[in-house]
């Protein structure tokens, strides 16, 4: 994977358009085109990684950016007291963009684990 055929380092990139909810320096935040709930964003590192580990790895600075801008846009939507945070990881993980990102979903009541 390189960052030419990744959609998330396009949208990063500005190639391909998006409403950016929120933008940091080192991330980005916008809605996820397919809702699973009320809200539903997506946090997306700038720096091409596969995962969070590898974030994790890569650079505590970036790490630390993705998770303030987490808690500022919780806030910014109103679900800072009651929102699910999910990063799903590898194919059994549920992952099909191969680009680090979190779901902040809020808005609903979570009930399975
Ligand atoms: P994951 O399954 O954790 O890799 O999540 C990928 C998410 O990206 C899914 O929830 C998709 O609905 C979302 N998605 C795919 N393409 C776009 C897009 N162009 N803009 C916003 N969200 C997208
Ligand atoms: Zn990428």
């Amino acid at each position: 994977m390189t960052t030419d055929d990744c959609l998330f380092c396009r949208i990063v990139s500005g190639e391909i358009p998006t409403e950016l909810v929120a933008e940091s320096e080192h991330t980005i935040a916008f809605r996820d085109i397919n809702p699973a709930a009320p809200v539903h964003i997506l946090i997306v590192p700038k720096r091409h990684e596969p995962n969070i580990g590898a974030l994790a790895d890569a650079s505590s600075a970036d790490l630390a950016d993705t998770f303030a801008l987490i808690a500022r846009v919780a806030q910014q939507e109103g679900v800072a007291e009651n929102h699910r945070l999910v990063f799903n990881t590898g194919r059994d993980g549920g992952q099909t963009i191969f680009h680090v990102h979190g779901h902040i979903l809020g808005g609903k009541v979570f009930t399975e684990r």
